[in-house]
């Protein structure tokens, strides 16, 4: 079958639609949104269309016939005469944005694009299109000034701060965080705005990295935020450097109602509150002159050792109540600083002579209690008897002098049956007092509760 070939009407055009009757050219350039102009060589208006007129607040004839510098603040004019000139010369490319001048002097700004084209007298014309921009341009100038806003905010703040995508990509992160990354080379590079986050974070989790468990809590709460299942979490995790041991918090949230999704990362360093933390727990738990148990630390791992003993019956446990031997006298005739140094002297000899799960607790003054976890009364008197000769051939030397001392101690041990920890350390108090009686420098065993 032959091909039909569409017979073509002559004097339709076949490519775009036919001009519409009774809309010339001039016709559509005066309607044009667009401010049009057309400026010949010598810089001078050669046309202007309403919307041209408009946009700088001048009637055409105030433009007609009238150098296009007109629209340029002074100091602009020379450059753009410049431009004006090379681009009829040469050619090229005349666009972009321009900061121009109305007729009452404010300034704005424009878009605008030139096309070369011939005058009547077949001279070189520039045609150009203007769009007034302001409204974008305060909108970009507003938008510009909370993002900066907001870099300041988070520069300010002194935690490490950064902000994921929900791929968890780094879309921005603050001051102290390029800092920390800046002083911590190992990580400078994985951890800059368009790193790959979560990525970081998995690497971390490898068996063996520094902190893994930690790392593996933190990598699944932050899968959980990225997800949508959670919102937001805080973890306290160790950080430590070759030299320093450092402590963070790491909270992460989703920052709400935010398009598209974003979520913050935040790593405080918290190794000063921690510090003084434990500075706080070891004052309480310590006694500050010897270092010995304090008394409230004493008495809690007492109670640890009554309720171990009160489940299992075999467990064993011996208590000592141990006081120095006319202790008032040694204050007397070496001083008070002289006392102190004997209470070190003494606690270094029993701290000596015992082991690390034993207790030297400071309990009163010139008193000690020792706890000695697994250990029967037969055996508890053995200790105590080596460190009654111990502290007696052991004078401390002191400012030139060699201060003797002794000290009384008795023995008790925790049973099933007694009824508090009361109990035993009234047997130990009871037994210390039978060898004061006894003479001092002495060791005696208490009985068993009755
Ligand atoms: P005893 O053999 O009967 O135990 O006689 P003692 O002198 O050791 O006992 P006493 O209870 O009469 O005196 C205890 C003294 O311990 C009185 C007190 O000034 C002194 N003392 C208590 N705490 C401290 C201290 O922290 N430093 C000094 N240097 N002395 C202390
Ligand atoms: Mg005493
Ligand atoms: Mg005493």
């Amino acid at each position: 079958m032959q091909n039909e070939v569409a017979p073509v009407t002559p004097g339709t055009p076949t490519g775009n639609p036919p001009d519409p009757p009774g809309m010339p050219d001039d016709l559509i350039i005066r309607r044009s949104p667009v401010g049009i102009a057309v400026i010949d060589g010598e810089g001078i208006y050669r046309n202007v269309n309403p919307a041209y007129c408009a946009l700088y607040g001048f009637r055409p004839e105030e433009l007609l016939g009238h150098s296009f510098l007109r629209v340029f603040a002074p100091a602009e004019q020379p450059r753009m005469m410049a431009l004006h000139r090379q681009f009829l010369a040469v050619g090229g490319e005349l666009k972009g944005e321009w900061e121009v001048v109305d007729r009452a002097g404010a300034l704005f700004n424009v878009l605008s694009e030139s096309v070369s084209i011939r005058g009547d007298d077949g001279l070189a014309c520039r045609l150009v299109y203007v769009l007034d921009i302001t409204q974008r341009k305060r909108t970009e100038q507003a938008l510009q000034s909370s993002r900066r806003f907001l870099q300041s905010v988070l520069d300010g703040l002194s935690a490490h701060v950064c902000v994921l995508d929900a791929a968890g990509v780094i879309v921005a992160v603050n001051r102290a965080w390029r800092e920390f990354a800046a002083a911590n080379a190992a990580i400078a590079e994985r951890v800059h705005e368009g790193a790959d986050y979560l990525g970081v974070c998995a690497r971390a989790v490898q068996p063996g990295h520094p902190g893994a468990p930690e790392a593996q809590a933190f990598l699944a709460l932050l899968h959980d935020v990225l997800a949508g299942r959670r919102t937001q979490f805080q973890l306290e995790y160790a950080c430590h450097s070759p030299t320093e041991q450092r402590w963070f918090v790491a909270r992460v949230s989703r920052i709400e109602g935010n398009d598209p999704v974003r979520f913050v990362v935040a790593h405080d360093n918290v190794t000063e509150l921690k510090q003084a933390q434990e500075a706080l727990r070891l004052q309480a738990a310590t006694d500050d002159l010897t270092g010995a148990a304090s008394r409230r630390s004493l008495m809690e791992r007492l109670k640890h050792e009554y309720e171990r003993v009160r489940r299992h019956p075999d467990h064993h446990c011996s208590v000592l109540a141990l006081d120095l031997d006319h202790f008032k006298r040694v204050n007397d005739t070496w001083g008070h600083a002289a006392g102190d140094a004997v209470l070190v002297h003494l606690t270094r000899l029993m701290r000596d002579s015992t082991r690390q799960i034993d207790v030297v607790g400071r309990s009163g003054g010139e008193e000690f209690t020792l706890l000695l976890p697994d250990t029967a009364p037969e055996q508890a008197l053995e200790l105590a008897e080596r460190l009654r000769d111990r502290v007696e051939h052991t004078p401390l030397q002191h400012a030139g002098q060699s201060i003797e001392i002794t000290v009384s101690i008795g023995i008790s041990a925790i049973a099933g049956t007694d009824p508090g920890i009361d109990a035993v350390l009234a047997r130990a108090d009871q037994a210390l007092y039978q060898a004061k009686h006894a003479g001092r420098n002495a060791v005696l065993l208490g009985g068993l509760p009755t």
